[in-house]
């Protein structure tokens, strides 16, 4: 019982001690006062558990933010580490090249390529991957321009 309670119950033993008159209106009026005062200590009895509950779970709600937190530096850190075998190989095989078919110069595609509208360089001829019966192959680049010559 907090102590709002507390001195609300006590008001409420002094009352029943003087043995009010409920036909003389002042009597009548602190009985009203006695009476809103046990209603209110009440609710504030319930506040307060309910502050007490709320605290509670804002903490765990904040040690389950700490640990999301927490895993998901985990999974940088992860990645991370995996980003540093993609920059190994990006170096070597990121870029691929296939032959113009009209030239036969070596064009690079990578990732921002548009697959269905690709350009030569050298001749402006326009490609499109994505029509799969041109049967176009992927091909070395150096090695290729090393032929042409
Ligand atoms: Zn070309």
């Amino acid at each position: 019982m907090n102590d709002f309670a507390k001195k609300a119950a006590y008001l409420r033993g002094l009352m029943e001690g003087m043995k009010l008159d409920p036909s003389n209106p002042e009597h009548k009026l602190i009985a009203g006062i006695i009476d809103v005062l046990g209603d209110l200590s009440d609710v504030a009895e319930e506040l307060l558990l309910a502050v007490d509950d709320l605290d509670e779970s804002t903490e765990e709600l904040g040690d389950s933010v700490d640990e999301i937190i927490e895993r998901i530096e985990d999974i940088e850190s992860e990645l991370d580490y995996f980003d540093g075998f993609d920059d190994d190989y990006d170096d070597d095989d990121d870029e691929i090249h296939i032959g113009c078919p009209k030239c036969g110069t070596a064009i690079e595609i990578d990732d921002i390529t548009d697959p269905s509208d690709i350009v030569c360089q050298k001749c402006g001829e326009r490609i499109d991957l994505t029509a799969d019966d041109e049967g176009y192959e992927e091909i070395d680049g150096k090695s290729d321009d090393e032929d042409d010559e």
